[in-house]
């Protein structure tokens, strides 16, 4: 019974449902005038598109197994620790710096337009170092090793890549002078918007939101950001505002002539759970181990994926740029 238990729970986990059955149970449905009503409500959205998706798959008969299979264990693998470690952390960002705030800024109109500019920059901040500074790649290169685009690919990462991302945005957004309870807003609607940018071609071809695209990431620059091909790579950033990628030069358009190759550039086993979760330490650890020299060795942590000590570089600013250079002589 306590099996079956802990496998109900993960389940109403999974699909987001808690807050709506509890709230279906009190009968109380004024409170879906709240805050926690409306999040109850919504929480669900994405796993319920997740299902929607898989079905659709299953139903035109492509590979289930291999698109969504793998990520599938690695949620596994991150329920474990993963969420307990990334908790405690944002707790402790929060005691630690949010007394430091030159001012507080809570649930008012113009709190809601700054609390998610600062937000969008902390997550801009936290997701570009981690595709530039080779030990935090390591952590990142998880979540880009699929070699299809589907709704699981938002839950596959790394067990320590949540509590990174968690103390950079919070410590942000704290000193930003957020106020903890519009943080966690935020999170909320950032978590869905984040997840739904990963549904799949199967479910939504195009995935264009049209005009609000002067403002809004799309799901189809999200596919952009998993590319590997040379002008797509270390591009959109953002997550739901594109606000900082235009400003700091990474936001990048899908070109019609450029079809989209997911995954990452080294070689590699996307169906092996091995690799795809420690591939990339086992790559660092061989060139810090082959690197002449303490000096070498400490680059190979925090320069780009890529970066050579023999100067032979193959980052993707070096691959944009040459394929920029190649197209333009062309
Ligand atoms: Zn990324
Ligand atoms: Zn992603």
């Amino acid at each position: 019974m306590v099996a079956l238990d802990f496998l109900r729970d993960e389940l109403v986990e999974f699909l987001g449902v808690g807050g709506l059955l509890e709230l279906i149970r009190s009968g109380d449905y004024a409170a879906l005038a709240t805050w926690k009503g409306l999040t109850s409500a919504l929480a669900p959205l994405v796993p319920l598109l997740l299902l929607i998706e898989v079905a659709t798959a299953m139903f035109k008969r492509r590979f289930i197994e291999e698109a969504y299979g793998l990520t599938f264990l690695i949620y596994l693998a991150n329920r474990a620790i993963g969420h307990l470690i990334s908790i405690a952390a944002v707790g402790f960002c929060i005691g630690l710096l949010q007394p430091l705030a030159p001012f507080r800024v809570g649930f008012t109109w113009y709190g809601w337009i700054y609390g998610y500019l600062v937000w969008e920059f902390s997550h801009f901040v936290y997701h570009f170092f981690a595709h530039k500074v080779r030990l935090l790649w390591c952590l990142h290169s998880t979540h880009h090793a699929p070699r299809s685009m589907n709704l699981m690919v938002s839950n596959a990462h790394f067990f320590l890549e949540a509590p990174y991302a968690d103390v950079v945005r919070t410590s942000i957004c704290m000193l930003a002078g957020l106020d903890p309870l519009l943080l966690f807003a935020i999170m909320f609607i950032d978590g869905i918007w984040g997840a739904f940018i990963h549904v799949g071609e199967g479910l939504f071809r195009r995935g264009r939101v049209r005009a609000l695209e002067l403002l809004v990431l799309a799901p189809l620059h999200h596919r952009v950001h998993h590319a590997r091909n040379p002008l797509y790579m270390d591009t959109n950033f953002c997550n739901l505002l594109n606000v900082w990628d235009r400003l700091f030069g990474t936001y990048q358009n899908a070109r019609a002539d450029i079809a989209i190759e997911y995954g990452i550039t080294r070689p590699m086993n996307p169906n092996s759970f091995v690799d795809v979760y420690f591939g990339e330490f086992a790559a660092l650890w061989r060139d810090f181990c082959a690197a002449p020299g303490l000096r070498n060795k400490l680059l190979y942590l925090v320069m780009p994926p890529g970066w050579s000590h023999d100067g032979k570089h193959k980052t993707a600013a070096a691959a944009r740029r040459e394929y920029l250079q190649n197209t333009a002589e062309a």
